[in-house]
């Protein structure tokens, strides 16, 4: 089984690889050193470069201002954009803001999507998606108590979300929220759109993670949502649809994060591989010429390999088949390519020794940030289980 990128992706793989080796990777000494608040004017120049460029948001539909891009060519973007903490962000292809975008086409009203997805693919506002709360496991999403009750022709928001990621400098959330808890449990909450300036919405704080409250869009805040007034038309698509939205936003959207896991891989590969070529333990005995560098490098190698086929062939099962036909396919790469992508950056640092602990190099970055890799859009344990329920269906299993 073998994925080749288009002659057209491949062109655009070409001037993306050069974006991104010449303007972005000069600026990640600032981002490791600085944050992401810092280079924020920077990246801005980078992104209206982009736009000029016509590389503007790849997976976007034309008519909103992207190139139109199938999912399977831009899995081979997002792994380009991938080797750099900064790539998706320059190009406008980063998380919470493509899932919501994906949610406003799919399921908005034109007066939602003239209001919010249009300045939202121009780049001229971020957004934020808030549905975890901290007093219930994020893992079973239909047990929450954030509550939205209907007071006329509004609706009334009240509890706390957190790990909101970007809500702080977001126009607006998009708020799962239970709007009748009598329905049938896949019935009972729906999506709601919030402008952060409403009364009654707190950021209470960036929540420190790893020693890193960060800033902008690189942070996940805790929101409290207090008596929260919005108009019922705020809301995404029918009443008591938002799990159904929450899982069609989340299909694509794993394809784009294990695709930059990818770029990710590549990049943590080659600086493992160029130091273990040039650092010398002895003189003239560099690190690679000992097995167990060696076995990492052969490792790591047949894992990228292999979890980067597995998404791609996730991709192009999507295409054909929607993110409802390919339930088995999303739920294997999730867990197995954050798998690879841990081990590889891991063993990247362990190459580096204690340059690898240092943000001279993006390794302890990535070693930090990615680690919600196997947490976010549903744990290991829970994409394991449902693949293995529906293998052993096949056997015979209730
Ligand atoms: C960096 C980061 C960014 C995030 N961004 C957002 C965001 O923008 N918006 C948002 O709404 N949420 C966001 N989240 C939250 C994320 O979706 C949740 O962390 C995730 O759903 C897990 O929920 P939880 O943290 O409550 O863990 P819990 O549900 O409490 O689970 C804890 C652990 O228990 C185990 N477990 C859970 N269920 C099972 C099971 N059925 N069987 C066996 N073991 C199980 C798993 O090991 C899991 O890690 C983010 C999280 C992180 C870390």
């Amino acid at each position: 089984m073998g994925f080749e990128p288009t002659d057209a992706v491949r062109d655009i793989l070409t001037r993306i690889d050069a974006f991104v080796d010449e303007e972005l990777i000069p600026l990640e000494p600032r981002l490791l050193n600085e944050g992401f608040v810092a280079l924020e004017p920077e990246l801005e120049e980078k992104r209206q470069i982009v736009k000029e460029r016509g590389l503007w948001a790849p997976w976007l539909s034309k008519d909103h201002g992207g190139m139109g891009l199938s999912l399977m060519d831009f899995a081979y973007i997002s792994e380009a954009l991938g080797r750099t903490p900064i790539g998706h962000y320059a190009f406008h292809s980063q998380a919470p803001d493509v899932g919501n975008m994906e949610l406003l086409h799919m399921a908005g009203s034109d007066a939602q999507k003239e209001r919010w997805l249009e300045p939202l693919a121009r780049g001229e506002i971020r957004s934020c998606f808030a549905m975890t709360e901290p007093m219930h496991a994020g893992s079973n999403p239909v047990w929450m108590s954030t509550t939205a009750r209907r007071e006329g022709d509004d609706y009334v928001i009240d509890g706390r979300k957190w790990f909101t990621t970007a809500a702080d400098g977001s126009a607006f959330t998009i708020v799962m929220a239970v709007t009748d808890p009598d329905a049938e449990t896949h019935g009972r909450a729906s999506q709601i759109i919030v402008p952060m300036d409403t009364p009654g919405v707190e950021i209470v704080r960036n929540i420190s993670v790893m020693g890193h409250p960060g800033g902008g869009w690189a942070s996940h805040s805790e929101v409290a949502f207090d008596g929260v007034r919005v108009p019922v038309d705020h809301r995404l698509g029918p009443e008591g649809s938002g799990f159904l939205l929450a899982q069609k936003r989340l299909g694509p959207g794993r394809i784009h994060h294990a695709m930059r896991w990818m770029g990710i891989c590549k990049r943590a590969f080659d600086l493992m591989c160029r130091r273990a070529a040039t650092r010398e333990i002895s003189p003239g005995k560099p690190l690679g010429s000992k097995q167990i560098v060696q076995a990492w490098i052969a490792e790591s190698r047949a894992e990228i390999d292999a979890a980067r086929l597995s998404v791609l062939s996730c991709a192009e099962q999507i295409d054909r088949h929607g993110a409802m036909g390919a339930k088995n396919e999303i739920s294997l790469i999730k867990f197995f390519a954050a798998g690879v992508l841990q081990r590889v950056v891991d063993r990247a640092l362990q190459v580096h020794g204690a340059l690898g602990m240092t943000d001279d190099t993006p390794l302890a970055f990535w070693y930090r940030e990615e680690r919600a890799a196997r947490l976010y859009d549903g744990p290991d344990e829970v994409h394991k289980i449902s693949v293995a329920k529906r293998i052993l269906r096949k056997y015979g299993s209730e």
